[in-house]
């Protein structure tokens, strides 16, 4: 199908100083947890971006000295010329695609505690430095100044020879040049104070960068458009002073806001151009291309955007992870292919706990290199075997379609009449809606396959499996939320639990509503408890939320949410319980209990719900373990989030007849 010709402006190449992008896609420098620590991989994955048509591809963060070291957050590096090469890899795969390579030279100043390099942080003035560390910065006089200078110019030397077309000057963020720019630098020297002086450092920076590798490289400067504020409602006074100061010294405007939860906020938050209301006066202000990000994966939205104006390039980070063949799929005219990302940001949680990148909607994200997976291309079947999936969840529709993609006869048993299991459920709670995305794109794909076909509103059982005879099984069944308490907290079921009252979120999404006042237990820590607890208070219930931890849903501190979970709990009056377990249930009531003095209370409520661990629905697997070719994959191998079930059904239908690695399976560094 041709694309419509609307979207050829998409297309146009954009000049960029000394360098000219192919087209307006355009991936911001996004984190992957690899780092140096993992060049292969990362360098497999910006390839796979060029591949898939990204016309510009950036590295993540990189640091320039070791007294920026972001431990255990994974950074890339260029502290000195034994660093060009990896980079010159990543580099050359992306130039192999005709893209632009671009990397982010970062000082994170008061942002990096150094745990690794043990350096003291460095900061315009004393301050506290890392996250919550029990470490400060030591202020920098001008000798550190012209110090920073000088790496930040032999850095970008090393960029220039590792064949970037691209060097960011890093200004935002919490990172050190922004501690610069930002009205917190009182220096009474000429770095500080004044708004002049607070950018002097920038300007230099731009200026020396650009003196120094200007003449093949184009410099870009990261830069927040607003300094503080909520949402749609951000100062942007100082910065638009600021970028009027500077407005034509770099190549490219890399425009951000000061939220970071904001501007990479999850779909239970943010919409899809968020930042645009806080951003759209800079390219009034400059001359320059502007480049910003959004959550970007409607072409509609991406060309209003360049046609009014607003930016000139197409920012993508999450976009390019959950679709790296986007720029490719709206070229060849098929909108409706685009693997939406679902602004769930488990992709962020990689860098968060020092862990390789993975994507829900995209399961090869992070495996280009160590398992060879492409997000495009899988083998063809290994055998004529005809594959039986009962269960048409995450897991299940993943391993129905790369199965059909494979060309295997596919039949899908669903118990339900709706398609997506879980996340058919859980996309009708607040804020999850995007989380169908999941089962739509697979449903689409699968329309698309006439090997591929599902039986609705069947239950599958042994014998009827038997019947049926396929030569292969798969159980995609998923799991259900306990009753009785046990979780990571309560090792043996909570006395009580018994209780007509007790309920779990399988209930409650099964359409079940409380009568009055309801607690809900959260020993998960991730969103459920706090949706459900929210799900509940806008019928107008009166709401506790109790939980052993310290915080709501604090895995969600990962995923960049925990701050906003916690103020929509509080701003919905909803009562919350923390560092508290859940001594007994009784009829009308419960007590809790502080984990930290033991002291009780009860609490009234009609209604207990449950959000502790899950069950998994093995019981078909086991019956039919010994007997037929058979597997279990997702929740029903073992529960997790809705990226583990996507990925567990990718690989199951990657390995399929296929020779696996004994031992260890995936390359390692
Ligand atoms: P996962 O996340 O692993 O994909 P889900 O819980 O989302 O798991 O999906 C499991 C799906 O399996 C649900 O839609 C459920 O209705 C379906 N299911 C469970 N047991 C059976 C069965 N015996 N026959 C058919 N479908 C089943
Ligand atoms: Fe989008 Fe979630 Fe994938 Fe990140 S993990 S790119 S937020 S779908």
């Amino acid at each position: 199908m041709a694309r419509d010709p609307r979207f050829d402006v998409l297309f146009e190449p954009v000049r960029i100083g000394p360098v000219t992008a192919p087209n307006r896609f355009y991936q911001v420098p996004h984190c992957t947890g690899m780092g140096y620590r993992r060049p292969q991989s990362l360098a497999a994955l910006r390839e796979m971006k060029a591949e898939g048509g990204w016309g510009t591809v950036c590295t993540e963060y990189c640091s320039i000295h070791p007294s920026s070291d972001d431990e255990p957050f994974p950074s890339a590096s260029l502290w000195d010329d034994e660093d060009i090469d990896w980079h010159a890899l990543m580099v050359d795969k992306v130039h192999a695609h005709g893209a632009l390579a671009g990397v982010e030279l970062w000082h994170g100043g008061a942002g990096s505690a150094n745990h690794y390099s043990r350096e003291a942080p460095l900061g315009p003035t004393s301050m506290p430095a890392g996250v919550n560390d029990p470490v400060q910065t030591r202020a920098m006089d001008k000798a550190d100044i012209r110090e920073l200078k000088r790496w930040h110019v032999e850095a970008a030397r090393r960029a220039q020879r590792a064949g970037f077309d691209i060097v960011y000057v890093y200004a935002a963020h919490w990172y050190l040049i922004r501690q610069f720019l930002l009205p917190s630098n009182q220096r009474s020297d000429e770095y500080g104070g004044t708004l002049e002086n607070r950018a002097r450092l920038l300007r230099e920076l731009i200026i020396e960068t650009k003196e120094a590798i200007g003449d093949t490289c184009a410099v870009a400067v990261r830069f927040s458009a607003s300094t503080s504020g909520e949402d749609d409602d951000q100062d942007t006074e100082e910065p638009r002073e600021m970028l009027e100061l500077l407005s034509d010294l770099p190549d490219l405007w890399d425009i951000t806001v000061h939220d970071y939860s904001y501007e990479m906020g999850t779909s239970r938050f943010v919409e899809e151009a968020g930042l645009e209301a806080t951003m759209s006066w800079v390219k009034g202000v400059t001359d320059k291309p502007v480049v910003s990000v959004g959550r970007f994966t409607s072409p509609e939205t991406m060309l209003r955007l360049v046609r009014q104006g607003v930016i000139d390039l197409i920012g993508a980070a999450r976009p390019s992870i959950a679709g790296a063949f986007l720029p490719q799929i709206i070229a060849e005219g098929r909108d409706d292919e685009i693997r939406e990302c679902i602004g769930c940001n488990i992709c962020y949680t990689g860098d968060q706990t020092g862990t390789p990148i993975r994507c829900t909607q995209n399961p090869t994200m992070g495996e280009e290199w160590r398992k060879g997976w492409h997000p495009e291309q899988i083998p063809l079947k290994g055998s004529e075997a005809r594959i039986l999936i009962v269960g048409g969840g995450p897991a299940g529709l993943e391993a129905a379609m790369s199965l059909g993609k494979r060309g295997y006869d596919v039949t899908l048993a669903e118990a339900r009449r709706e398609l997506g299991g879980r996340v058919t459920l859980e996309s009708a709670l607040p804020g999850l809606a995007q989380w169908a995305r999941v089962r739509d794109w697979r449903l689409n794909q699968i329309d698309k396959l006439p090997n591929v076909e599902f039986y609705r509103e069947s239950v599958v059982d042994e014998e009827q499996i038997l019947e049926f005879a396929p030569d292969r099984v798969v159980i995609a069944t998923g799991a259900k939320w306990r009753r009785d308490g046990i979780g990571r907290w309560h090792e043996t079921p909570i006395p009580g639990w018994d209780t007509p009252s007790v309920i779990t979120p399988d209930d409650i999404m099964a359409g079940a509503i409380p009568t009055g006042p309801v607690v809900v237990f959260d020993d998960d820590h991730y969103y459920m408890g706090g949706v459900i607890a929210e799900a509940l208070r806008r019928t107008g219930l009166d709401v506790t939320l109790a939980t052993p931890a310290n915080e709501v849903s604090t895995w969600t501190t990962h995923t960049e949410e925990q701050y906003r979970i916690q103020a929509r709990i509080l701003g919905l009056g909803i009562a919350l319980e923390t560092g508290t377990s859940l001594a007994s249930v009784n009829e009308g009531s419960v007590i809790l209990k502080s984990i930290h003095t033991g002291q009780t209370k009860k609490v009234e409520a009609a209604n207990v719900v449950m959000t502790t661990s899950r069950l998994p629905q093995d019981a078909l697997y086991y019956a039919l373990a010994d007997r037929v070719a058979i597997q279990r994959i997702g929740d029903c191998l073992a529960p997790g989030t809705i990226a583990t079930a996507v990925y567990s059904g990718h690989r199951a239908a990657r390995e399929m007849d296929a020779e696996v690695p004994i031992g260890v399976p995936f390359r390692r560094e």
